[in-house]
């Protein structure tokens, strides 16, 4: 697999945000051991677009595997890793909206196939807020045909495509050989209720997921002097607003680039990370950039697809390296 890379291991994030757009890419470090580890599955949005994968994250942890949301693709961009995607311990979800559930049942099922880019045994373990339990039940119901006839016909054990679905409440979720994952709630609008953030803790380092939100107090909260913070952030242009009312609801459920300025300025997380990118109109990152920038100087990344964050657990190493594995 060929990678590129940003060259610089950036202990200290001495680094400005220019200096983050601007560096060169080599060849890809070995990832670390003890680490954990944010690799961007899908930065993307319900656009379809091929170089933006509907919203997924994954979270590597010691040897474990744990993904946040289910865009479109999620299950490409996993095995163009070359991990299988029967090799993922948990699934978190943070709402409802298709853009984030769409990429679960390919991950799901393609997961239970046996050769090697799936390979599940055991069930699949899915978190999410109330309703996920609900959510896997008809799905089971909508793929019946299909798992039953591959257990007769392939032989397939059935114990891969079994799920336990578990309703959430806010709070610790998720415990396992040191790694813990808290739900929180997030403020994605009145009507899209529950909405959850993640925060995942390993090794003493923190990797917060906001999720869907617009500006939140909890977002703040729960990411304050994080090690990586992923954020959403949207922006439109004022001619698509004026052609478009839809937007206007949109915008008003997740962050522009001022709500995240906001946030970032108070928690001040070391490096902040954008997902789930939203460009409405005409309009580009350049832009998300610029209107960030003028209100923070701290690091932040405009996340592509497949791009990799490395932390070490070891306390002498403090910092992060990042790069960007090729889309192909
Ligand atoms: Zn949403
Ligand atoms: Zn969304």
């Amino acid at each position: 697999m060929k990678f590129r890379t940003l060259p610089q291991i950036l202990f200290g994030l001495a680094l400005t945000l220019s200096t983050w757009q601007a560096s060169a890419q080599t060849q890809a470090p070995d990832t670390l051991p003890e680490a954990i580890r944010v690799t961007l599955l899908g930065t993307g949005n319900p656009v379809p677009r091929i170089m933006r994968a509907g919203n997924s994250t994954l979270v590597e942890a010691g040897k474990q595997k744990l993904v946040f949301d289910f865009g479109r693709n999620a299950s490409t961009r996993l095995w163009q890793l070359g991990i299988p995607l029967g090799r993922v311990d948990a699934f978190f979800l943070t709402h409802f909206h298709s853009d984030h559930t769409i990429g679960f049942p390919d991950l799901w099922l393609t997961g239970w196939l046996q050769p090697a880019y799936g390979r599940r045994a055991a069930p699949l373990e899915l978190h999410g807020p109330t309703g996920t339990v609900e959510f896997s039940t008809g799905l089971q119901q909508a793929f019946a045909s299909d798992i039953a006839t591959r257990q007769k016909d392939e032989g397939t054990p059935l114990d891969g495509v079994k799920i336990n679905a578990h309703d959430d409440a806010p709070g610790l979720v998720y415990a396992k050989d040191g790694v813990k994952v808290f739900a929180f709630n997030n403020d994605h609008g009145i009507n899209i209720k529950p909405s959850f953030g993640y925060r995942i803790e390993y090794g003493g380092r923190t990797v917060v997921i906001s999720g869907d939100t617009r500006y939140n107090a909890e977002v703040v909260k729960q990411s304050t002097h994080a090690d990586i913070l992923v954020h959403c952030v949207s922006i439109t242009s004022d001619a698509q607003m004026k052609a478009n009312p839809g937007y206007r609801a949109i915008a008003a459920h997740l962050s522009s680039p001022d709500d995240v300025a906001r946030v970032l300025n108070a928690a001040h997380p070391k490096l902040a990370v954008f997902s789930h990118i939203g460009l409405n109109g005409d309009v580009t990152t350049g832009d998300i950039v610029q209107q960030v920038g003028e209100k923070y100087d701290g690091n932040l990344v405009v996340g592509e697809d497949l791009m990799r964050f490395e932390i070490s657990t070891r306390p002498e190493h403090n910092g992060v390296r990042m790069w960007q594995v090729e889309n192909r």
